[in-house]
């Protein structure tokens, strides 16, 4: 027996909730599906050491309630993992929001039916529901890779991925800890871990650029001066390209006169963080420009390493800056500096196989008490090709994204009616602050279902046409920046076989709202709004 609601929202991470929020304030029926026994999404998963946010706290928080922006207390600049828990944990409860979610449900299959317009959903338990509209709020980096070197089982030690930590937590402290992987995660780890353990080594494939946190507790000043003007805070945010608030100088890096250019660059590398890329404007568009942030940054780099090897290996040199996600650390280029911290360079003497102690190299056996991949995730479709989605006459999310993912405003996917993805391939997503993005499409998705509930439209659904033409425009906005000259998760390099498409939309959050907004305007122009199915009133 299914049971029968309005939205069926799948995940009940920071965009799941405030989709939840949002329709059940409407008058919507809403049932959220969660595989874990815990919300929180990513914020559940990512427990190892020194998990933060590399966006502010003040703007990485929900901004429906004024209230809760008031009450709730950041404690530090950029909140621990810990943190940001408890503040979804607070929010599910401030709004009564658990009575909708179902935890430890995973959704196997979802089809649609076109005579009733309607989702089936079937959860890997048995149980179904059905409802009007399904919207999968999955995340873009809730898959890890599971990355797995040979000889893996017969390792004595502990193998662990960073976005499966153990609940219980892990004792490292004394141990001797191999970290695979130099990412946000990695980075993140490192300094944290090598304080206790008694070795560390970490296992470089790529040297990645890293811009200091500059991290701090909140003081009751500051948190004060935010509150008493939150609202212009974020609307700043909103209509900043990154979401973040940095308007970028509107000259050239090149053009600058250097002193200035420098005192600008060190300025922001002590407090702007991410926002190091959007200094000026062209940092992320044009190679010459480009090439003077990274050579700052290198610079940067190679003050705080003493060793002059580990330096060398260090420094990022293969892809230009920004094009693949920065990192944002507290203290990770320092931690080469003790003496219980080694790095090993894998892209000159690769991992070859796990050994019963530790993991074999080209280049020798390095023994271990633990092993942590950081190795990163199926980005974008990972989640989203996890359960089968069927849409119209049989076709599945993945036979139609075989070539790379295609859709209409990063939102809807023709052949498939009534459903929507948070911050999907196509949308600002990972280019951004994702949880202003998420914010925004789930009040610009609140006025179209409004809409459709008010004129008894049955299905809502992209057109054809439409999603290729959304797709050639963010094709060519990448085309304006210069992340296609990196392989990445941007650009489905992350994985061995999937489809090499640009799947972020690089125009900015602001931009990308306005293209919505004018949709909206032209009455959903690039929407099928049909009230039987088959028969359009607006196309
Ligand atoms: P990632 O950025 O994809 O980094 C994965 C790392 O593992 C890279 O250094 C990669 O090397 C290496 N690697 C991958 N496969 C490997 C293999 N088979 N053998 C050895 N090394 C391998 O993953 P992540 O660090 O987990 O971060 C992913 C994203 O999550 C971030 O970019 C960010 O968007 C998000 N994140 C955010 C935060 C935050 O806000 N604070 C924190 C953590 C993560 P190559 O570069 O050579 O491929």
């Amino acid at each position: 027996m299914s049971q029968s609601v309005d939205i069926i929202v799948v995940g009940a991470g920071f965009a799941g909730l405030r989709a939840l929020y949002t329709f059940r304030e409407l008058g919507f029926t809403v049932k959220v599906l969660e595989r874990d026994d815990e919300i929180g999404g990513v914020w559940n998963f990512n427990r190892y050491p020194g998990a933060r946010c590399d966006v502010e706290s003040f703007d990485y928080s929900y901004r429906f309630s004024r209230e809760l922006e008031q009450e709730w207390r950041w404690s530090e600049r950029y909140a621990q993992q810990p943190e940001i828990l408890e503040y979804i944990r607070h929010v599910a409860d401030r709004f009564d929001l658990r009575r909708d979610i179902e935890l430890n449900t995973s959704v196997m299959r979802t089809e649609f039916d076109e005579t009733a317009s309607r989702w089936t959903v079937d959860s890997d338990d048995g149980r179904s529901w059905n409802a009007k509209y399904l919207i999968l709020a999955m995340g873009q980096l809730s898959t890890p890779k599971g990355t797995v070197y040979p000889g893996q089982d017969d390792f004595d030690g502990q193998v662990i991925y960073s976005a499966q930590w153990p609940r219980d937590g892990v004792d490292y402290a004394g141990k001797r800890i191999a970290i695979i992987g130099t990412g946000s995660s990695g980075v993140q780890m490192t300094p944290v871990i090598a304080k206790t353990a008694k070795h560390l080594t970490v296992f470089q494939r790529t040297a990645n650029y890293s811009i200091p946190a500059a991290n701090a507790p909140m003081s009751d000043e500051e948190d004060a001066a935010v509150k008493a003007n939150y609202a212009e805070r974020r609307d700043q945010a909103r209509n900043s390209p990154s979401g973040l608030g940095f308007v970028p100088d509107r000259r050239s890096a090149s053009e600058v006169p250097m002193d200035e250019r420098e005192e600008a660059f060190e300025k922001a590398w002590h407090r702007l963080g991410f926002g190091f890329a959007l200094v000026f404007k062209d940092i992320l568009l044009d190679e010459k420009s480009n090439a003077i942030a990274s050579d700052f940054v290198r610079r940067k780099i190679a003050e705080k390493v003493k060793d002059p090897w580990t330096r060398e290996k260090l420094t990022p040199c293969k892809f230009p800056f920004g094009t693949r996600r920065i990192s944002v650390d507290g203290g990770y280029f320092e931690a080469f500096n003790r003496d219980n911290v080694e790095l090993v360079d894998i892209s000159e003497t690769p991992i070859e196989s796990f050994s019963k102690t530790g993991i074999k190299t080209t280049d020798g056996i390095f023994d271990f008490d633990i092993v942590i991949y950081a190795t990163g995730f199926d980005a974008f479709t990972g989640s989203l090709f996890k359960p089968l989605i069927m849409g119209k006459d049989g076709l599945t999310l993945k036979e139609k994204w075989a070539n790379g993912p295609v859709t209409q405003l990063g939102l809807a996917v023709n052949g498939f009616p009534n459903m929507f993805i948070i911050q999907g391939p196509g949308s600002p997503s990972l280019l951004a602050n994702v949880l202003l993005s998420a914010e925004d499409q789930i009040d610009w998705l609140a006025t179209l279902l409004t809409k459709a509930r008010d004129e008894n439209i049955d299905q809502v659904e992209a057109t054809h046409q439409a999603e290729l033409d959304w797709v050639d425009y963010v094709n060519e906005r990448a085309k304006e920046t210069l992340y296609l000259q990196t392989p990445s998760f941007y650009n489905g390099a992350e994985m061995p076989g999937k489809p090499r498409v640009f799947m972020p939309y690089s125009g900015g959050v602001r931009h990308y709202r306005l293209m919505m907004e004018r949709c909206a305007e032209k009455g959903y122009e690039g929407f099928d709004l049909r009230r039987e199915p088959a028969q359009a009133i607006i196309d």
